[in-house]
Formats: structure tokens, C-alpha cells, sequence
């Protein structure tokens, strides 16, 4: 099922790449206009034209994109459908993401899931984009806090990227953990990370749910490759002292 197994702290060593931290912004359904959004927009050159050996990759909705991808952001989006072309009213291809400039596609957030998108879609979806040459951040993590975590991404590695190329990221969201102001503690949430660093030993694995400047640096110390941010995202005051965090 797996690439290959192997040890964490060597494959750090031996890929110092990987230290290169990633940080993804997803706004969900927001600003809700395009003066806003052109507003945040521009905040945000500023902010990350100064940081550096941070990759920032900002997912804003589809309809920001055109404007977005006129910018030098690293950018992503927060789905995508699996077809490359044909009759699908109201569903936006990998190739339309990749000639808006899109690097990375968000796929399998328990918020879209909820809406219905199963194993099977979430793998098509995964497929295609890797296909297109997209990287996918795959979100993987229990429903709610107490569950078996380990049994719970076990199965979920098996259904979404069995067969795979490992052309993807991974993003450890504990559901309960996301927009609930109640962070996984990091100690915790690195039992998820060295699991998945042990079949995943050269993906880049990230950390999501109710991050804030107050706890980011702690799960990049837990040794995670980086976070997945929603709402703190949206915030330019706290997603900048959130990137001033992790390139302290
Ligand atoms: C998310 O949307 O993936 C997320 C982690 O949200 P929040 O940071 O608001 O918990």
C-alpha cells in the first residue's frame, strides 16, 4: 500500500528541502466582495514579499482567482471536480486551476465531505490533479476527539491515495479540532505525524485546526512541515504575527 517505510529524524537529514516550511491559507467562503478580497490581496504582497524561507500558498475562492493570479502569491485552490473537460454546469477543472495559476488544490476538507463528497470522488479528485499537475493537500483526521486517530487515517490512506504516486501533501485536520478554538495539542497531534511520516516518509505533512499565533510554532517544534490555516488566515494582523512565529 505505502512507498516505504522509514526513520524520521534521518529522512530530515537526508532531505533538508523539507525544512522549508509550507503555510496554506484557506479562506473558505471568504471576504464575501471583490473590494475585499482586493483589499486582502494587496495587504498580503506586502506581508509576504518580506518573509522569506516560508512558503506561503493562499487558497481563496474560485472567483478571486483571475485577480489573485495576476499577483506573485503562491496560490491554491479549495477543490476541484475530476473530469478534465466536457458537460459538468457548475464544476471547475484541474487544467482551468492550472492555467489560473494554481500550484496545489485543497481535497478531502471534512467541510466538503460533509456536503456529501465520498471516498471514491476524493480519489478521483486526487487523480486527476495529480494528473494535471497539481499538488493535492489531502486533509485526513478523526471526526471527533477520543476516537482511535491511528485506525482512523489508516483507513482513510487506504481509500483516498492507495496505488498513488506520492505527489501530494498531507494535512492532518482533526475535524473536531477545526474552526472549534480547541487546537489538537501538539503532543498529541504528533502521534498523527509520526505514523504518517512512517508510510510518508518524503510528504510533506501539515497541521490543521484553530491555529493561532499562540500555538503555530509549537506543532512546526513537533517537527510538522507546516499548517493549514482557515479562519486566522483571514486576519492580516494574526496571520502576519503567525508567519513572523515560524520565521523567528
Ligand atoms: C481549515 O479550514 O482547514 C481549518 C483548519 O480551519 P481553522 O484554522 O479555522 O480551524
Amino acid at each position: 500500500m505505502y512507498p516505504r517505510a522509514g526513520n524520521f529524524s534521518s529522512i530530515i537529514k537526508e532531505h533538508p528541502y523539507l525544512n522549508m516550511k509550507i503555510v496554506v491559507a484557506n479562506w473558505k467562503m471568504n471576504p464575501p466582495t471583490l473590494k475585499r478580497a482586493k483589499r486582502l490581496l494587496s495587504h498580503l504582497e506586502n506581508v509576504c514579499g518580506r518573509i522569506k524561507n516560508l512558503k506561503i500558498v493562499i487558497c481563496p475562492p474560485f472567483v478571486y482567482l483571475p485577480i489573485f493570479s495576476q499577483s506573485n502569491l503562491i496560490l491554491g485552490a479549495q477543490n476541484v471536480f475530476w473530469e478534465m473537460k466536457g458537460a459538468f454546469t457548475g464544476e471547475i477543472s484541474p487544467p482551468m486551476l492550472k492555467s489560473l495559476k494554481c500550484k496545489y488544490v485543497i481535497l478531502g476538507h471534512s467541510e466538503r465531505r460533509r456536503l456529501g463528497e465520498d471516498y471514491s470522488m476524493i480519489r478521483k479528485k486526487i487523480i486527476s490533479s495529480v494528473r494535471a499537475g497539481l499538488r493535492p493537500i489531502v486533509c485526513i483526521g478523526e471526526e471527533k476527539e477520543g476516537e482511535n486517530v491511528i485506525k482512523i487515517i489508516k483507513k482513510e490512506l487506504l481509500s483516498l491515495l492507495n496505488g498513488i504516486p506520492p505527489k501530494f501533501l498531507l494535512a492532518y485536520e482533526p475535524v473536531w479540532a477545526i474552526g472549534s478554538k480547541r487546537p489538537c495539542p501538539p503532543q498529541r497531534a504528533k502521534r498523527a505525524l509520526f505514523f504518517l511520516k512512517k508510510y510518508y516518509p518524503k510528504t510533506r505533512i501539515l497541521y490543521g485546526g484553530s491555529v493561532s499565533s499562540s500555538n503555530a510554532s509549537e506543532y512546526i517544534k513537533v517537527g510538522f512541515d507546516g499548517l493549514l490555516i482557515g479562519s486566522a488566515s483571514l486576519n492580516i494582523k494574526e496571520f502576519t504575527k503567525i508567519l513572523l512565529a515560524l520565521t523567528a
